[in-house]
């Protein structure tokens, strides 16, 4: 019996890492699979795991048919037996739907990877379908740290290290970001609500030593 399962978790999770180890499992023992992905860090076409890990995929475009992807591959006499799906965030819900019909009529394993929530704690569409449809949902147990050493639970959108809450809710940027270009940073929840990244809790206490503690009454983090 296929199944439709969705790992999920915040940026800088190990999501790709998994995906690929996923891959690797499942090639080892004899199944074909099919790799799409969507805003990859590395570039169109590949999915990459921060860890240095890097291989073709399909970019995934908001015309893409999954159905018809697997279909068209069968009919061409290839097997497919199992769909990895990373940053499934980006994905339309009804790509998510489609994804439902391959394991069901088709019976093809999809795994699914992304970030639940976006940066202002909102459900990404192709996650809120994915959420709503998956066979399981499985938080991913590599745990990312928030700069305070708590669970990071969320991710925000900073702008020079500093964090904000305005903006589309897709933008590509990396975890590993330049001084004026965006990027993301992921937070315990308390920090998020606080707008307190680790840019932010430098400024507020330059002394590391007593970082946790000055940081959570600075005025900075009522902003
Ligand atoms: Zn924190």
């Amino acid at each position: 019996m296929a199944e439709l399962a969705f790992f999920s978790g915040t940026m800088d999770c190990g999501k790709s890492t998994l995906a690929l180890q996923m891959h690797h499992n499942h090639e080892a023992r004899g199944r074909d699979g099919v790799l799409f992905t969507r805003n990859d860090r590395a570039g169109a076409a590949r999915l990459s795991s921060r860890l240095g890990l890097s291989v073709d995929a399909h970019e995934v475009a908001d015309t893409t048919d999954f159905w018809a992807e697997v279909v068209a591959r069968r009919t061409r006499g290839r097997a497919v037996d199992y769909l990895i799906c990373d940053e499934a965030q980006f994905y339309t819900a009804e790509q998510v739907d489609q994804l439902a019909a391959v394991v069901d009529e088709l019976d093809v394993d999809v795994f699914a990877f992304g970030i639940t929530t976006d940066f202002r704690t909102r459900l990404f569409p192709g996650s809120a379908r994915l959420v709503e449809l998956a066979d399981r949902v499985e938080v991913l147990q590599v745990r990312a740290l928030c700069w305070c050493g708590a669970r990071a639970t969320h991710n925000a959108r900073t702008v020079g290290g500093v964090m904000v809450v305005e903006g589309e809710q897709v933008v590509v940027g990396d975890v590993e970001a330049d001084a004026d270009t965006v990027g993301y940073e992921v937070l315990c929840r308390r920090h998020h609500r606080h707008r307190l990244t680790a840019v932010s809790a430098r400024a507020a206490s330059p002394s590391p030593q007593t970082l946790g503690l000055l940081a959570d009454d600075a005025p900075a983090a009522r902003a």
